[in-house]
């Protein structure tokens, strides 16, 4: 039965996901992004070979609450554990994903760790999950840090 994993919400088969699990995943980076679809889409391209947290959403612009309250609770906490050295947000680029890569660095900054949001060769308004391989690669290669 598929569920979310306990640890980074992505879609799983067991309480933790494929992902979570590896020995060979970089435990020091994690890749924040709104849904699995986007986790899929990155690790599409073979370049990233570290971790990820799934919001399952973003956060309005207009500050209604919705379920992303609770998956960036689970991050923070997930980052005050230590271990994780940076973390790259991917959030779609559009309001609400800038919206949630803001929010995320004002809550991340205080806890020194490094964070970089991907480079722009998304267009605006494109959902990343629709990005080509090649473009989504390059994004995460170029990422800079923010906050
Ligand atoms: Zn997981």
């Amino acid at each position: 039965m598929l569920s979310f994993c306990k640890i980074c919400n992505n879609i799983s088969e067991g309480e933790i996901c494929t992902i979570c699990a590896s020995p060979n995943r970089d435990s020091q980076r994690v890749v924040v992004v709104e849904e699995p679809s986007t986790l899929y889409a990155i690790e599409r391209t073979g370049e990233y070979k570290g971790l990820y947290h799934v919001l399952l959403g973003a956060l309005s612009p207009l500050s209604e609450t919705n379920g992303t309250e609770l998956t960036i609770k689970n991050l923070i906490e997930r980052l005050e554990k230590g271990g994780i050295s940076e973390v790259i947000i991917a959030t779609n680029p559009n309001i609400e994903g800038e919206a949630t890569a803001i929010y995320l660095t004002r809550l991340i900054k205080p806890l020194h760790i490094k964070v970089t949001r991907i480079a722009c060769g998304i267009p605006v308004g494109v959902d990343l999950e629709y990005a080509d391989e090649v473009t989504l690669a390059k994004s995460l290669e170029g990422r800079r840090e923010i906050g």
